[in-house]
């Protein structure tokens, strides 16, 4: 028998305030329809406990800037430690998929992190991928975003990543928070069309939605090929959802599990706590657990217009002709501090809402044809003028990207006050600040 494993992390006593959509209670409903649908006492499901992350298994990931000792990440690091918890059971096949119930969410945590932006600090999803290819031996992975907002977070962490497949479905960036995920953003130079974006119209539902996963979605993770499909689970197009203006239902998300085939789901958004979320959670989990899910009626019946039929494909052909029109169009740059090699440029601003302040970033790329290259960020805080330094050599680094990200390491870390250099080659990651190393991790396996 196939078995399914659960996870909860409701995070009661983590809140971004009394009146905030990401409040306490998010996850309450949803763990009492749960149980008292008998789920829990199916013979195919099996739960787990919660325990802590392990910061090195996020700092392999995202750079937290100007430390981790200045952010407040017990709740983020239990959410993170859910998700590797069902990762290691699936490694160890006691399930055969799994749905991490947890919150804080992540999608919208990047490769850098000053701060929490969009209700996540840490990225549970990104961080639980590269665990498992640190420590299995997993090469390819595809991550489907269905959340309702542009998985910018995951996007930004895997963007360099030939190995990473990142597709996100979400409600046009012109209509919604982050206000990105448009088709042109297709990956950097080593990773070229390994990031897929879906901008939906507002008012997509089931049908529309469906038809864009078998059409576009589905051909394209076929293709790449994956060792293992992660969902990144967000209730958001649901459409009671306050924050957002899709039309699917419970059932929808049921059928969105059975098409995809996730071998694990993360929880992200979804903040209509009572109308939706136990409904749409509890459609995810029988889709899994390969049972019924017809019977699930969430109580609101649909009011708004819903954008479907000839109307919505005639719209999604376009975005696809758009998609396939873009070539890239790389910014090459030769500075005295880039080792020997062909270096691509790109700059971003990146807003953290919660605080309300700007990340200013400037990211160089070693093109190979080998690896997915070095990747070396210099980044800013422009609320606090502090800089932080990130030097990436990736999996399966060739020799060449790895000497590059030596020397970068060399010129920086006597220059700059935080450096910190992801081995994901080696498995290492060192920490230093005012040129003095001051942390380094290992793996443990
Ligand atoms: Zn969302
Ligand atoms: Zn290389």
């Amino acid at each position: 028998m196939k078995k399914t494993g659960i996870i909860f992390f409701p995070a009661f006593d983590w809140s971004l305030g009394e009146t905030h959509p990401e409040r306490e209670e998010r996850l309450l409903y949803t763990q009492e329809q749960i149980f008292e649908e008998g789920v829990m006492d199916l013979p195919q499901i099996k739960q787990y406990t919660p325990v802590i992350g392990d910061l090195f298994d996020v700092l392999r990931t995202q750079a937290i800037f100007p430390g981790p000792e200045e952010h407040s990440l017990e709740a983020h690091l239990v959410a993170v430690g859910c998700s590797l918890v069902l990762g290691k059971a699936l490694m160890a096949r006691e399930i055969d998929n799994g749905f991490a119930l947890v919150r804080p969410p992540g999608h919208h945590s990047g490769t850098i992190v000053w701060g929490n932006r969009g209700f996540c600090t840490l990225n549970n999803e990104a961080i639980l991928v590269n665990h498992l290819r640190a420590n299995y031996g997993i090469k390819k992975v595809a991550i489907i975003d269905t959340d309702v907002h542009h998985g910018d977070g995951t996007q930004d962490i895997f963007y360099h990543d030939p190995n990473v497949l990142c597709i996100s479905i979400h409600q046009d960036g012109r209509t919604l928070y982050p206000g990105t995920g448009f088709t042109d953003e297709k990956g950097g130079p080593n990773a070229w069309e390994t990031i897929l974006n879906i901008p939906l119209v507002p008012g997509v539902g089931d049908e529309g939605f469906l038809y864009t996963l078998e059409n576009w979605v589905l051909p394209r993770v076929q293709e790449f090929k994956p060792d293992l499909i992660i969902n990144s689970a967000g209730q958001d197009n649901h459409f009671t959802d306050p924050l957002a203006s899709m039309n699917v239902s419970a059932q929808g998300y049921g059928r969105i599990t059975e098409l995809i085939r996730p071998d694990l789901a993360v929880l992200e958004g979804g903040y209509s706590i009572q109308g939706a979320l136990p409904y749409v959670n509890l459609a995810i989990l029988l889709a899994l657990a390969g049972e019924d899910y017809s019977g699930v009626i969430e109580p609101q019946k649909i009011k708004r217009q819903v954008v479907g039929g000839e109307v919505f494909r005639s719209y999604l052909k376009n975005l696809k002709k758009q998609h396939d029109m873009t070539k890239p169009a790389w910014d090459y740059r030769k500075e005295k501090f880039l080792p020997q090699g062909n270096w691509v440029y790109r700059e971003k601003s990146i807003f953290y809402d919660t605080e309300y302040f700007q990340e200013y970033r400037q990211e160089y790329i070693r093109e190979c044809e080998h690896c997915g290259g070095t990747v070396l960020i210099i980044t800013q805080n422009l609320q606090t003028y502090r800089r932080g330094v990130l030097i990436r050599i990736p999996f399966e680094a060739c020799p060449a990207c790895c000497q590059a990200g030596y020397d970068l390491l060399e010129f920086f870390k006597a220059k700059e006050k935080i450096v910190l250099m992801q081995n994901q080659l080696k498995n290492e990651v060192h920490f230093w600040k005012d040129s003095r190393e001051v942390r380094s991790f290992e793996s443990k396996n």
